[in-house]
């Protein structure tokens, strides 16, 4: 009788830890998404003021091995472009994707690897709106993103 009752105690408390556990991971700000996203937002880019061009096939090829996100299977980073139309592809096929793989700062430093260097956008204009924390923005499909360096 009390070894059952023992039991069932300590099963009890393995149940609990597991529902606890389970929910601090989905409480994580750090983990976008477990699963993997295929989100696009858009970019304009300006230095000092000026519109600069977005690079096509940004962080595709092997060039950008090292760069965050790299997958070298597909040669590509997760975050890539292929045009130049402004569309950046947030292409994670498997999770976790967290939200230093999706922010403002991995995405400037693509850019910094492609041809200029930029630094980090001093001013990032989210669907209108200005950012507090530029490099942190984390971005999400169908936003309209606006990076202004100096
Ligand atoms: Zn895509």
């Amino acid at each position: 009788m009390r070894t059952s009752l023992l039991v069932g105690f300590a099963v009890s408390l393995l149940v609990i830890g597991a529902v606890w556990s389970q929910a601090a991971q989905n409480q994580d700000p750090e983990i976008i998404s477990k699963t993997g996203v295929h989100w696009h937002a858009t970019v304009e880019i300006y230095a000092a003021g000026k519109k600069l061009a977005v690079p096509e096939s940004l962080g595709v090829g092997p060039s950008y091995i090292g760069a965050p996100g790299y997958d070298a299977r597909i040669a590509m980073s997760a975050v890539h472009t292929h045009d130049a139309s402004g569309t950046v592809h947030l292409e994670f096929a498997a999770g976790p994707v967290r939200a230093a793989d999706l922010n403002v700062e991995g995405f400037g430093a693509l850019l910094n690897r492609s041809h200029t260097s930029l630094g980090s956008p001093a001013q990032v204009i989210v669907n209108g709106r200005q950012e507090s924390n530029p490099a942190r923005y984390i971005m999400r499909d169908g936003d309209q993103i606006a990076l202004h360096f100096e």
